[in-house]
C-alpha cells in the first residue's frame, strides 16, 4: 500500500489532523510543530497527543512527520539565531516524545557567506547538542534546492553533516523531489543514477521519507518553488516512476504542493491509482 499524505495545518491539534488525514484518504501526514516562521509553540497538550495515537492505530495512520519552522537557521552567523534554532528544536523533540517513533524534518540552514564548511560544522554541533541516546524520534535532514547559501544542496553536504554527528543512528534524510531536481539531480531522465549516487554518497538506508512535489522551475534552477503534481517541470510520468521505484516505493511520501484540502484529496487519489502501474 502506498504510504501517502500531505502537509496539514496543526492549528487544531493532533487528533484533528488525524481525522483530516483520514477524510482526504491519507495514511500519514506532515505538519509544522509551531508557526512556520518560528515563535512560541502552543501549550503542550498530552491528552490530545494520546488521543491521536489511539486514533492513528485504529485508522491505519503510520509514522508521521513533523517539520521544524523553516526560518530556523542552525548555521546562522549570529550566535543568538543559532541558539534559537537549538532551543526550538530541543523543545520540539521533547514534545514529539509523546508521539513515539515519529520523524522530525528540518532544513539544514543557510551559511550566509560563512562558507558551507562553517555551516556544516555549526549544524553538526547543534545536532550533537540536542540528540539524546534514548529518543525515539528520527531527525531528518532535508535535501535543499541550493537557493542562496543553503546548506544541503548536494548529497555530499548532507553526508558531511551526518559524519560529524555522534548519535547519527537517530539521523535520516528526507528527499524533496522539487529541491533535488532544482539542485541539479535529474530524477526525471535518470532516476536510477540519482539513487545510485545517493546510495554511494549517503547510503539509501538513511532515506526515510520523500517530499513529493513538482517544480515550477526548470532543471537545476536552484529556485525552490513547488508545483502541483503533474503540472510542473518534473511531470506525472516521472512522479509515477518515483512512487513505484523499487528503492522508494515503501517510503512515506508527503505532498507539499500548492493545494487546499480538496486539491490534496485529489492528488492522493490520483497517486494511489498510479501506484503499482
Ligand atoms: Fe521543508
Ligand atoms: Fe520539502
Ligand atoms: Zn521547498
Amino acid at each position: 500500500m502506498l504510504k501517502i499524505g500531505c502537509h496539514l495545518s496543526s492549528s487544531k491539534g493532533y487528533l484533528a489532523m488525524g481525522k483530516e488525514a483520514v477524510k482526504i484518504g491519507a495514511n500519514t501526514f506532515q505538519f509544522f510543530t509551531r508557526n512556520p516562521r518560528g515563535g512560541a509553540a502552543k501549550p503542550l497538550n498530552v491528552e490530545d497527543m494520546q488521543a491521536f495515537c489511539t486514533f492513528a492505530s485504529e485508522h491505519g495512520i503510520g509514522q508521521i512527520l513533523a517539520h521544524a519552522p523553516y526560518t530556523l537557521n542552525a548555521c546562522a552567523a549570529d550566535e543568538g539565531l543559532r541558539d534559537f534554532a537549538k532551543n526550538v528544536m530541543t523543545d520540539d523533540l521533547m514534545r514529539l516524545s509523546y508521539i513515539p517513533g515519529s520523524m522530525y524534518n528540518f532544513h539544514p540552514g543557510s551559511h550566509v557567506k560563512q562558507g558551507a564548511e562553517a555551516g556544516i560544522t555549526y549544524i553538526s554541533d547543534m545536532l550533537n547538542a540536542i540528540l539524546k541516546e534514548d529518543q525515539t524520534t528520527t531527525v531528518l535532514l532535508e535535501t535543499m534546492a541550493g537557493k542562496g547559501t543553503e546548506v544541503g544542496r548536494s548529497f555530499e553536504e548532507i553526508r558531511a553533516i551526518i559524519d560529524r554527528v555522534e548519535l547519527s543512528g537517530h539521523l535520516g534524510v528526507c528527499m524533496d523531489t522539487c529541491h533535488v531536481y532544482d539542485a541539479g539531480y535529474d530524477i526525471v531522465d535518470d532516476l536510477d543514477k540519482v539513487l545510485e549516487e545517493f546510495d554511494s554518497v549517503i547510503g539509501l538506508s538513511r532515506l526515510k521519507a520523500v517530499h513529493l512535489n513538482d517544480s515550477k522551475n526548470p532543471f537545476a534552477s536552484h529556485k525552490d518553488r513547488h508545483e502541483k503534481i503533474g503540472e510542473g517541470s518534473i511531470g506525472l510520468e516521472a512522479v509515477t516512476r518515483i512512487i513505484n521505484h523499487p528503492l522508494l516505493r515503501e517510503l512515506p511520501f508527503y505532498l507539499e504542493t500548492p493545494n487546499d484540502l480538496d486539491g490534496y484529496a485529489k492528488e492522493i487519489a490520483m497517486l494511489k491509482d498510479l501506484y503499482g502501474k
